[in-house]
């Protein structure tokens, strides 16, 4: 089976220490059993320090210090676990994130998550979102849908680089096209009801108020865009999953638009994705909201 990725899949390197939104703090990372056997394996010595970094209740998973960050994260912002054994010795997790796949009727596809900050960026800032890549041959005997998402996609891609149109203007065409009737109204109603894991990010989306205004930051927006239709829409095994997933992709893309108490485009972005990307609940909260045929 083919993997394929958007063409800056290929910009990504982790930041490590130069990172300010680093996914080491904040988040307790579970332990694949393979890596953990890894772990039970080697000496005394040099076992020592990293099982004492984890907690076994439960799923094992890496303590958090006080402060929330991994116990194996050094003053540096860098990884302990690496500097001594390199990335070989990473749990799954730890090694894969932020990338996703997908199962798509292509084969499989690999992207990256927009909650890490230079993810974020790449994506915000490549205008290549369309240009599919093959990047390897993979295992994988996965059912093929046959609903062609792929080429439904392609030819969004094609529509938003129309350059007559807003990013507003542009969803409002694919409402019509799609059939879609996505219900904004009771956006803020909606934002009430996530579940927030950061305060912060409860205080911004409330912050949510619709422009009537010249969309600032539109071609950020429209890359925003095609990010959360490659991560949602490409796995839709039926036309109405499909719909769905393009009026999620449009809810996110409006909600990084509307939150009115941050200026960063990026910063806004990073933390719908945080927020909501990493939260199932979310995902179906925001989706039994919406409306579409
Ligand atoms: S959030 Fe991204 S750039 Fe930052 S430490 Fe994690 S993977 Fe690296």
């Amino acid at each position: 089976m083919k993997l394929y990725a958007p063409k800056y899949y290929k910009k990504f390197n982790c930041i490590a220490d130069k990172c300010k939104h680093s996914c080491c703090i904040g988040w307790e990372i579970d332990i694949d059993s393979e890596t953990l056997g890894k772990y039970n394996s080697l000496s005394a010595e040099a076992s020592e320090s990293i099982l004492n970094s984890i907690d076994f209740c439960n799923s094992p998973h890496f303590k958090l210090l006080d402060n929330k960050r991994c116990q194996n994260l050094d003053e540096n912002g860098l990884c302990t676990i690496i500097k001594s054994m390199g990335e070989d010795y990473l749990c799954d997790i730890c090694r894969e994130h932020p990338r996703f796949y997908n199962f798509t009727n292509r084969g499989k596809e690999v992207g990256i998550g927009m909650s890490c900050e230079e993810a974020c960026r790449i994506i915000l800032s490549s205008d290549d979102y369309d240009e599919m890549i093959e990047i390897a041959e993979v295992p994988g005997d996965e059912d093929i849908s046959d609903f062609d998402a792929i080429t439904r996609i392609n030819i969004i891609y094609n529509f938003l680089k129309d350059e007559e149109f807003d990013i507003i203007g542009k969803m409002a065409i694919l409402y019509d096209t799609y059939d879609i009737e996505v219900e904004f109204e009771h956006m803020l109603e909606t934002l009430e009801e996530l579940e927030y894991l950061n305060p912060e990010n409860r205080a911004a989306f409330l912050s949510y108020a619709e422009l009537d205004d010249v969309v600032p930051n539109d071609n950020e927006l429209t890359r925003a865009f095609a990010y959360f239709i490659y991560r949602y829409c490409s796995e839709a095994c039926n036309y109405v999953e499909f719909c769905e997933s393009l009026s999620f992709a449009a809810f996110c893309t409006k909600l990084i638009l509307g939150i009115t108490s941050i200026d960063d485009i990026y910063e806004k972005a990073r933390r719908v994705s945080e927020e909501i990307e990493y939260s199932e609940q979310n995902i179906e909260i925001i989706k039994s909201r919406l409306f579409y045929y």
